[in-house]
């Protein structure tokens, strides 16, 4: 299919006004925005199914945590008293595994319980002997090493007390926290609802996937990246018809999408006669927080909120994403995922990088804050980084054949091989 040339012209669409940030900077932008958000309501799911979703009610220890005094070690249980003088020789009164019906409650000078990892010190013991450090012989126990107090005892309430806080409303659960649950007998979790976060492609040249593809046109992959992107972040997309470069129609789309908790848009915000996302953004009383930001790839990012809602000072916030696909990842990450895990009910984490050696020297222009695919390799401690060669912003197959991004701070222009790097992981 070959739509043919449009020779028609438009007037250039009136700019809103440049507002170009620095990475830092649009970054505060929109973590501040963050913070004002809310989630919507929640729901109770089973356990495993809670996983990855965000805690929407505090849990608490239902009992001590450890409910006993515990034995970390298999050994003996043993009055550290009775070990000043060595070897010492114990009567061995009988062995305690863990879960007894009942643990023993007397424990006379000259005692000891044979006792292993996880069961219950009985009260009047103090410390659990390493069996390493023991012989048995007949009924007794040779110990061969004295003990302090408390050794290889976790005392009853140490990790956690009874009714104190353990996983606070706003964590994603994994597994830690999974398990943490089960410990204290939660079956089911309360968590938050997902944000729908509408996704909304934009460009005559774009076509669906499974469309018929005319030799100048363009699949549609951002959306789907996106729609993995969001998912991840904790939202649930919503994907919308392709909006073409008209303003009519994208406007239509555009008051569809924002139907949803956030707007996404791809495409159409750079300086193109075409890119009219932000014009219509504007006939829809837009403020907009920027409308670029001093990084590469992904200069044109546009954030910002249309009045939208019941009262007069509602309102619903969109993201305008450059259309070239590394561009849209990059700033989804860097931008979009910190609205979405608001909005999902998830407390602000900091956007933290790695660091690993650069394994070849990269030479940039300064001025930009660059966020380049690259490759992270070597082990344990050894990590080395080095960028994936690519043909730009648009260059998909480049960005799947790396692993991190490298991040260059927008002073550098020379970095020698050797250097250390901050890598963005994803
Ligand atoms: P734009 O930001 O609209 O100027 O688009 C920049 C580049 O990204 C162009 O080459 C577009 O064809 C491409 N592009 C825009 N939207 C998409 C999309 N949804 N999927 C893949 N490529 C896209
Ligand atoms: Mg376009």
């Amino acid at each position: 299919m070959n739509r043919g040339l449009i020779y028609h012209l438009r007037m250039a669409p009136p700019r809103t006004q440049s507002l170009v940030l620095t990475f830092e900077d649009a970054r505060r932008v929109v973590e501040d925005h963050a913070s004002q958000l809310s989630p919507g309501g929640s729901e109770t799911l089973e356990l495993l199914p809670s996983a990855g979703r965000i805690l929407a009610e505090p849990v608490a220890a239902d009992r001590d945590i450890p409910p006993f005094p515990r034995s970390t070690r298999d050994g003996y249980a043993v009055r550290s008293a009775d070990l000043e003088k060595l070897p010492a020789k114990l009567t061995v009164m009988g062995e305690i595994k863990a879960g007894p019906l009942q643990v023993p409650s007397s424990l006379r000078r000259g005692e000891a319980f044979s006792i292993m990892t996880g069961a219950p010190v009985p009260q009047v013991a103090d410390a659990v002997v390493m069996v390493e450090y023991t012989s048995l012989q007949g009924e007794s126990v040779r110990v061969t090493k004295g003990i302090a107090p408390g050794e290889n005892i976790v005392a009853q309430g140490a990790e956690a007390r009874r009714g104190s806080l353990l996983l606070d409303r706003g964590l994603r659960l994994n597994e830690s926290a999974i398990a943490l649950a089960a410990s204290v007998g939660k079956s089911r979790l309360q968590v938050f609802v997902r944000p729908r976060v509408a996704v909304l492609t934009t460009g005559d040249e774009i076509v669906e996937v499974d469309a018929e593809i005319g030799d100048t046109q363009i699949r549609n992959s951002n959306s789907y990246s996106l729609a993995v992107q969001i998912q991840r972040a904790g939202g649930e997309p919503v994907l919308m018809p392709i909006a073409p470069d008209e303003p009519r129609r994208l406007r239509e789309l555009m008051e569809q999408g924002l139907q949803s908790d956030l707007l996404i848009m791809t495409g159409g915000v750079s300086m193109g006669r075409y890119d009219l996302v932000e014009q219509v953004l504007a006939e829809l009383q837009a403020e907009f927080f920027f409308t670029g930001a001093k990084i590469q790839p992904g200069r044109p990012v546009v954030f910002g909120r249309v009045p939208y809602g019941p009262t007069f000072d509602a309102h619903k916030y969109f993201f305008g994403l450059p259309g070239n696909p590394v561009s849209t990842m990059v700033t989804f990450e860097l931008f979009a995922r910190p609205m979405i895990e608001a909005l999902a009910g998830m407390s602000p984490l900091p956007l933290a990088f790695l660091h690993a050696r650069l394994k070849s020297e990269i030479r940039v222009k300064t001025g930009l804050k660059r966020f380049l695919p690259a490759i992270l390799s070597g082990e344990y401690e050894e990590a080395q980084v080095e960028l994936v060669p690519w043909q730009g912003s648009g260059d998909i197959a480049a960005r799947s054949r790396s692993n991190c991004y490298i991040v260059i701070p927008p002073d550098r222009e020379r970095i020698p091989a050797g250097d250390w790097v901050a890598v963005m992981l994803r």
